[in-house]
């Protein structure tokens, strides 16, 4: 393993660690999780003003769920199951709501549609309802064979950022066309310029009519081309019950990864037996679209520490500001400027230990801290401190102006990525 290998850089930064205790699950620590959840709280922030409603599912969940939705015979070998009995319990408890419909034979989830599916199904709802957009960043567990597993790049527990979209025909296009956009918006910010696309056809094995297949190919192509994408065709590279979208990155070894995708589901809406009234007062199916904007949060962080060799933006980096005290007496100053930058919104950590500016440098740099706030004795004194940006640069301020530019890098430079035309292999 290199020095930018995710795994490596984790361990650096004392983000998250790996044990035998769960192989493919990732323990996260404190500065980790920081992370994790500011990329999870931007993606939020983006699918909340794209209109979606963000839900939570059950992580465990009854065998007769997954028999609807097909998973318990499909999707075998991939889920972790726990069979059990109908005795009564040793404590003894009974008379519960559970009782009643409760098999004891259950599954983790390894994906959250059939939740979403039983969501959407609990009530009536009206064509005034569509489309409706449900999401959540759902834990999903699949039993991955150990020699497949690749730190956060593949594991056996991940958190999916799925999410539903229930609509009309006639909204298909447009929904799909927003989703795209919604894609390409968050991987641009993220900074991937370019992205490669790619749309999958009817595999060999498939449920649906061929009509049915060539109504959903041909809005997959016409929305993609709506959101100013040109993707490959990859013929046969199809779910079984539908066609889709594949957003690919490559990381720096080259390797690809699907990230985002979009799918629409011609399966699952009929085994569910999924309505709406519509404007005739008749029940319709709603065509089911899924999609996720980062795939795994996971797989996306591995990626991303990856391609930023471990140095974050400063929105995203898990510390922003290492204040340095450079000498003993600085100590006080240095933690009264730590206080004032955390109060200010920013993470911002300090350093007192007893080494050279020039080693607490170094360090911030390797654990991808981008700015160092240096208080000397004429800072103490002045109210100032030297900031040193990620280029080497030095600059003195007043500790507000300080405050001030620093916060203003929270804000994130919003750009389209540049779809690129290039085989997927
Ligand atoms: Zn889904």
């Amino acid at each position: 393993m290199d020095a930018y290998d995710h795994r490596t850089i984790g361990q650096r930064q004392d983000l998250f660690l790996f044990h035998p205790d769960s192989p493919g699950a990732a323990f996260w620590l404190p500065r980790g999780l920081t992370l994790f959840r500011e990329l999870e709280g931007f993606v939020r922030a983006h699918m909340r003003a794209a209109g979606y409603a963000e839900i939570r599912t059950p992580q465990v969940l009854n065998r007769s769920l997954w028999e609807t939705s097909g998973h318990w015979e499909a999707f075998a070998s991939g889920m972790f199951r726990i069979a059990g009995d109908k005795a009564p319990r040793a404590d003894g408890i009974s008379g519960g709501d559970e009782e009643a419909t409760d098999s004891r034979d259950l599954a983790l989830k390894p994906m959250s549609c059939p939740g979403h599916m039983r969501v959407f199904g609990a009530r009536v709802r009206s064509h005034r309802d569509l489309p409706l957009r449900l999401a959540e960043f759902g834990l999903c567990h699949r039993d991955e064979p150990s020699g497949a597993l690749l730190g956060l790049l593949r594991g056996r527990a991940f958190t999916q950022d799925d999410a539903h979209v229930f609509c009309a025909p006639d909204q298909v296009a447009g929904e799909v066309t927003r989703v795209c956009g919604l894609i390409l918006r968050v991987l641009g910010e993220l900074g991937f310029d370019e992205v490669v696309v790619g749309l999958s056809t009817r595999p060999a094995m498939r449920v649906g009519t061929e009509a049915d297949w060539n109504q959903a190919e041909g809005l997959l192509a016409a929305a993609a081309a709506a959101a100013g994408l040109d993707p490959i065709l990859q013929p046969g590279e199809g779910a079984f019950y539908g066609p889709k979208l594949e957003f690919i990155l490559s990381d720096r070894m080259g390797r690809r990864w699907q990230c985002g995708t979009v799918q629409i589901d011609m399966n699952l809406p009929g085994r569910f037996e999924s309505a709406y009234v519509g404007p005739d007062g008749d029940r319709h199916r709603p065509v089911l679209i899924h999609h996720a904007v980062l795939g795994s949060l996971e797989r996306f962080l591995a990626i991303l520490l990856e391609h930023h060799k471990g140095q974050l933006p400063f929105w995203l980096a898990p510390d922003q500001v290492l204040v340095a005290a450079i000498g003993p007496d600085q100590e006080r100053a240095a933690w009264e400027v730590t206080e004032r930058l955390i109060a200010a919104g920013l993470r911002a950590t300090v350093d007192t230990r007893a080494e050279s500016l020039a080693r607490k440098v170094a360090d911030s740099v390797s654990l991808g801290i981008p700015v160092v706030a240096a208080v000397g004795a004429r800072e103490a004194v002045d109210g100032t401190v030297t900031l040193r940006w990620p280029d080497g640069a030095k600059e003195v301020l007043y500790l507000e102006a300080a405050a001030a530019r620093l916060r203003a890098l929270t804000q994130r430079a919003t750009h389209r990525p540049r779809p690129r035309r290039e085989t997927a292999a």
